[in-house]
């Protein structure tokens, strides 16, 4: 039997990493299986819907580089992917659950639940929620609320005795009493838009999904998706609710450590913000994919083209996930170091554009500059923090020049030295390496340490103590600035030698 699973977001807000996590559990399980991965849309909450969520999902998925077999925009067999363009099934289906007397019509008007509420709430009930008042309605009360015009919903009838019982291949058997089920829950608002429990249900019937993946929050719902499957008729799929996706807080007085649901608290819980942050869809993708799941323990580095062919079910945690931002900022910095330098400037660009540092037009500086920085990079928006040096910080203090145990007399002969030669080199196109090892041994000829002739260097071009290497500085802000800088630090050690 083919695999289909799908991923089912309602786009009412950024995807979040949980949301991802899912997704890309539901796609390396289906690419694993040579099996199809379904997008599917739903949007039946439309006062919570926005478009823009929508697109977050699209752009969210193109830039992990997700692609779904069948789903909005690619289509497939079971075209509509969007619910609220599948309506006219939902009602049909209701219809003819209502015709098999597995639901009815209910013309309970909003102040009559309302009013249910309230004395459920004062009286301390027992039983909360719908008090079946509609189920056993007789044809004569019906046609009279029709005649009133009233426009019913359609409820479910759930079994008020036994009990119901689904299977997760995580969590084994899981058995809810029906009495404690929703009594009689919506399935068919009096708009015609379905609930959810009604439309999933149909759309994954319809859609031969055999496998639901799906976050562990969804659990409560499972015993009422078994019934509705039942008076449908239909074989349920298989179910593998995912553990949650957790942050770590540590109180900031007892030092204990918590664990809570994965929110804002924690950190950027969108991955629009983990990308505009400067994380790669390398690092994100994976590790994202080991919150809950792990190859054999050992291994942590996969490509997306590795996880399609290694993902598992059985492999996956019991226990929650938890999502540790560390190290989630050390996957990133090693994926960036896998970059070419080429690959790399083209990610930094946008930032440095952004920043203002840098025109579209100028790539190669910024090129020049990459080596420099590419060990020391955790996001690529550190980039910009490194471009600090660039802000001229006016004329450096004296102090700040002369390099321990030496006087001004000495750094001023150092820095002469140094900056012959490093004009020279710039003039010769010399490497990095080439500039630095000839430094050193210009260093050594003079009887100076190689701090000797650095720092300086440093404190003159970048007027900071801690920067990207001097050579990358120059290179980045141009030899003539840089040069400018250089003879404006000799000046501070004249006036002082
Ligand atoms: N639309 C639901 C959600 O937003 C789908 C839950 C499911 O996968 O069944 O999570
Ligand atoms: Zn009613």
């Amino acid at each position: 039997m083919e695999v289909r699973v799908r991923y089912a977001p309602s786009p009412t807000g950024l995807q979040h990493i949980g949301g991802v996590r899912t997704a890309l559990f539901n796609y390396f399980f289906a690419r694993a299986k040579g099996g199809k991965f379904i997008l599917r849309v739903e949007d039946t909450d439309r006062e919570r819907y926005s478009d823009q969520s929508l697109q977050d999902l699209y752009d969210t998925l193109d830039w992990l580089g997700i692609k779904w077999d069948e789903g909005p925009v690619v289509g497939g067999p079971h075209t509509p992917y969007v619910q609220s363009e599948r309506l006219e099934i939902y009602q049909e289906y209701a219809k003819k659950l209502v015709d098999m007397g597995k639901a009815y019509y209910c013309y309970c008007t909003p102040e009559r639940l309302d009013a249910l509420r309230k004395k459920q709430e004062e009286e301390k009930s027992p039983v909360q929620g719908y008090d079946r008042h509609c189920r056993n309605l007789t044809q004569e009360e019906r046609a009279e609320l029709e005649k009133q015009g009233i426009r019913p919903v359609i409820r479910l009838k759930v079994p008020t005795e036994g009990s119901t019982t689904f299977h997760d291949i995580l969590m084994g058997d899981i058995t809810r009493e029906n009495k404690d089920i929703s009594p009689d829950p919506v399935l068919l608002k009096s708009d015609g838009y379905p609930t959810y429990h009604l439309a999933n249900v149909i759309d994954d019937h319809m859609m031969g999904i055999t496998h639901i993946m799906r976050a562990q929050e969804w659990i409560p719902s499972g015993p009422l998706h078994i019934i509705l499957y039942q008076a449908f008729g239909w074989e349920p799929p298989v179910y593998c609710h995912l553990p949650m996706v957790m942050g770590k807080e540590v109180d900031p007085v007892t030092g204990e450590v918590h664990f809570a649901k994965l929110s804002k608290r924690h950190g950027s819980t969108s991955v629009r913000d983990f990308r505009a942050k400067g994380y790669l869809p390398e690092a994100l993708l994976n590790y994202v994919s080991l919150v809950g799941w792990s190859y054999d323990g050992e291994k942590e580095f996969f490509t997306r083209e590795e996880l399609e062919k290694v993902f598992n079910l059985e492999s996956i945690n019991k226990a929650p996930g938890v999502f540790d931002y560390q190290k989630l900022d050390w996957f990133n910095g090693q994926y960036i170091r896998m970059k070419t330098d080429e690959e790399l400037a083209d990610l930094l660009m946008p930032y440095m554009v952004n920043a203002g540092i840098l025109k579209e037009t100028e790539k190669q500086r910024l090129l020049a500059f990459v080596p420099g920085v590419k060990d020391r990079l955790v996001l690529l928006s550190d980039v910009v923090t490194m471009c600090e040096f660039l802000k001229d910080q006016g004329k450096p203090a004296v102090q700040l020049l002369i390099p321990k145990k030496m006087d001004a007399q000495s750094t001023l002969k150092a820095l002469e030295l140094t900056y012959a030669f490093v004009k020279k080199g710039f003039a010769e196109k010399m490497t990095d390496q080439q500039l630095q090892d000839g430094l050193c041994a210009l260093a050594a000829e003079n009887g100076f340490k190689n701090a000797a002739m650095f720092n300086p260097l440093r404190t003159a071009v970048t007027g900071l103590q801690v920067s990207p290497p001097p050579f990358s500085c120059i290179r980045l802000m141009g030899e003539q600035e840089a040069f400018r800088r250089i003879e404006r630090a000799i000046d501070v050690l004249k006036e002082e030698a």
